[in-house]
């Protein structure tokens, strides 16, 4: 755990405040699933601890693996511009992932494999109490809401158990195509907007 990139570091301000820093260390050194086994570094959540807005992806990918920090790739990029166009700063929210160590190949990961990594998701929904998350694809919608159909449903907020979600495309997809990429971008606004109204 020592060589991980930022174990050492406290991210979140005050290391005695951190509420977060336990589960980050146990996700660092978790060996519950075989993903362990092939990954550089395990990828747990980033972000403030008072976020208003906790993004949820898929699993780390290549990037993310190496730097052991969730969205820095070219996902994360697509991600950190819609959010500054919205007004949104990368700061203010937290981001993590529904498993937290790279698939090989970046291949979904498995139920088995979501299921292992699940309590470390709800830690941290627990600990941070967003106002609202935001469900990043297909994969994301399927583990946590139990429907897929981002095409559908994406823009929609959805209540459930107590926590409100909001759900839009992952930003991956829209990359490389320019129509969902203005779709995520209006839904971004759209969440902006929910946000300020919510206060
Ligand atoms: N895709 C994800 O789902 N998560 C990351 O952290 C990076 C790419
Ligand atoms: Fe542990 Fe999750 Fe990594 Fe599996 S994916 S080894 S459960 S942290």
């Amino acid at each position: 755990m020592a060589d991980h990139p930022y174990a050492e570091l406290p991210p979140y301000g005050v290391p005695e405040m951190d509420k977060l820093q336990e589960t980050r260390e146990q996700v660092i050194a978790c060996t519950k699933c075989d993903l362990c086994k092939t990954r550089t570094n395990a990828v747990p959540g980033k972000g403030n601890q008072n976020a208003d807005i906790m993004f949820i992806g898929e699993a780390p990918g290549k990037t993310e693996d190496r730097q052991g920090e969730p969205f820095v790739g070219a996902a994360g990029k697509k991600l950190s511009s819609m959010l500054e166009k919205n007004g949104i700063l990368r700061e203010s929210v937290y981001i993590t992932n529904v498993v937290k160590c790279r698939p090989p190949n970046n291949r979904v990961p498995t139920e088995a494999e979501r299921a292992s990594c699940r309590e470390y998701l709800e830690k941290e929904i627990d600990m941070i109490k967003p106002k609202i998350i935001c469900v990043l694809g297909n994969t994301a919608s399927n583990s946590i809401l139990g429907q897929g159909e981002i095409t559908k449903n994406h823009g929609q907020t959805i209540k459930k158990d107590g926590r409100l979600y909001f759900l839009t495309f992952h930003p991956a997809a829209v990359i490389y195509n320019q129509e969902l990429g203005s779709l995520l971008e209006q839904d971004i606004q759209k969440l902006g907007k929910i946000l300020v109204e919510m206060e």
